[in-house]
């Protein structure tokens, strides 16, 4: 039997690749795993939480305008710094690239903090120079934003260079119509930039709800979010005080200060050596898997964006421990990828889980709709004339709950749970026969018509 210097090695540290590389550890594998940038990944390092985060700073510029309606007495015009909230951010953005090597240390993981490659079925490639050897290797290498290519491309940034700005613009352009633009676009706003969101398309969040993703984009638009459609990028040039002259497609052209691309994420495997195993990728350059997350080639295993299955934390964590049960706990595991629930952490934020009311529609033909479109209390009380939307959408015959989606205050807080009821098939009438607990938001989706 051929011997290898690892039983696993894993290539990316970021959420599907940590989590398979402790749990194959755990089962008793001995496990290496390459990390190019820092411990942790998209989620930690320039995704998920940092973005949290900055979506909590700015939701203060709401809190402290609605205060004043709740009595308290503050300075006409509140003054936001910065570099303290980038700083702080960055400095927990740390503490957790070290928790998470703290935890593959104590799992005994080997970490090599460089670059790796594949170079063939078991073995692959350090940039440092060396080859290492492993029975199995996992691909767990994400994704990374897509780039348009046009003149002046250079000056405008992505998700990762965006939690690092030296100072806050003045005016924003954000370009792309999925949930980081839209997110983007919230947190500068809050933090009272000028803010355009362009798109090739007349379409946000195409994936959400309509009318949820509507209600969205009249809040954004009253709010003065300034949306161009049917624009593309041709050139960006810039000008002699450092600002950005941009001229696009069907608009004026117009000065910001800060460009920001937010057109999709591309899985994360150029260069990765993936052909000298025979690694299949489809035309987007994703690894291709079967249920087991198994690449074309036996021993080579993916997880996570590069898979381009659905591009959330969630879902690669669960496919790392599914990999690590399968391989190294001889418990053959699969992912169940139906009702996952997702967010918008926008201003308001929105969230949704199963079918949009369009899916469903298409797909049981008879369905019926229960809606709630409401003003929050608190929002009544700061005189914010912004309504909250529910919508749960069942299946007609069994009256079985397929959708449920929301915007407003804490909507993505209040779906996690209402998930589980949706995951679990409930029916309407099994949310009727809850009591409603007042007063709260929530209480909504057991009074829905
Ligand atoms: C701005 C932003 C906000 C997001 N917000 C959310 C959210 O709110 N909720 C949510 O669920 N998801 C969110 N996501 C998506 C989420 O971050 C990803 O789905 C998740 O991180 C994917 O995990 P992964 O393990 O597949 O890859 P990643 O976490 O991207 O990890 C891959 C790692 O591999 C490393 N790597 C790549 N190539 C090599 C190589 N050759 N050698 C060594 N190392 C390599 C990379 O440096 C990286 O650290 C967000 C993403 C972004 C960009």
């Amino acid at each position: 039997m051929a011997s290898y210097d690892y039983d696993l090695f894993v290539i990316g540290a970021g959420s599907g690749g940590v989590r398979a590389a402790r749990v194959s550890a755990a089962h008793g594998a001995r496990v290496a795993i390459a990390e190019e940038h820092k411990v942790g990944g998209t989620c930690v390092i320039r995704g998920c939480v940092p973005k949290k985060l900055l979506v909590y700073g700015a939701q203060f510029a709401e809190d402290l305008k609605d205060a004043k309606r709740f009595g308290w007495q503050l300075p006409e015009q509140c003054a936001f710094d910065w570099p303290t909230l980038r700083d702080n951010v960055l400095a927990e953005v740390e503490r957790l690239n070290g928790a998470y090597t703290d935890t593959l240390e104590s799992h005994d993981v080997e970490i090599f903090h460089e670059r790796a490659t594949v170079e063939g079925p078991h073995a692959v490639k350090l940039a440092s120079g060396k080859t290492v050897t492993a029975e199995y290797i996992l691909i767990a290498t994400g994704a990374w934003p897509y780039m348009p290519d046009f003149p002046g491309v250079e000056h405008a940034v992505t998700s990762n260079e965006v939690f690092h700005l030296e100072s806050m613009p003045r005016r924003v352009l954000i370009c792309g119509a999925g949930y980081i633009a839209n997110e983007f676009a919230g947190i500068f706003h809050e933090f009272s930039c000028q803010v355009t969101l362009i798109n090739r398309s007349d379409v946000i969040l195409r994936h959400y709800d309509h009318a949820i993703r509507d209600r969205l984009l009249q809040i954004s638009m009253t709010k003065g979010i300034d949306f161009r459609f049917h624009a593309e990028f041709e050139k960006i040039e810039k000008n002699d005080d450092g600002s950005l002259h941009v001229e696009m497609s069907g608009h004026t052209p117009m000065d910001v200060d800060l460009v920001l691309i937010a057109v999709g994420r591309v899985p994360h495997t150029s260069g990765l050596g993936l052909e000298n195993a025979g690694v299949e990728l489809d035309d987007k350059g994703a690894v291709v898997v079967d249920e087991y997350s198994k690449s074309s080639c036996d021993s080579i295993y993916a997880v996570g964006d590069v898979t381009d299955r659905v591009q959330l934390t969630p879902v690669a964590i669960r496919e790392g421990q599914a990999f690590a049960d399968t391989v190294f706990n001889d418990n053959p595991t699969t992912v169940d990828y139906d009702c996952i629930p997702s967010a918008v952490f926008s201003h308001p934020p929105m969230a949704g889980v199963g079918m949009t009311e369009g899916d469903a529609r298409n797909k049981l033909g008879s369905i019926k709709v229960y809606q709630s479109d409401f003003r929050a209390m608190k929002n009544v009380l700061a005189e914010r004339n912004e309504r909250a939307l529910y919508k749960m959408i069942c299946d007609a015959e069994t009256g079985c709950i397929v959708g449920l989606h929301m915007i407003g205050p804490d909507a993505p807080e209040i779906l996690q749970a209402a998930a589980v009821a949706v995951k679990a098939k409930l029916t309407k009438a099994d949310f009727d026969n809850v009591v409603a607990l007042h007063p709260t938001m929530a209480e909504e989706l057991v009074l829905l018509r």
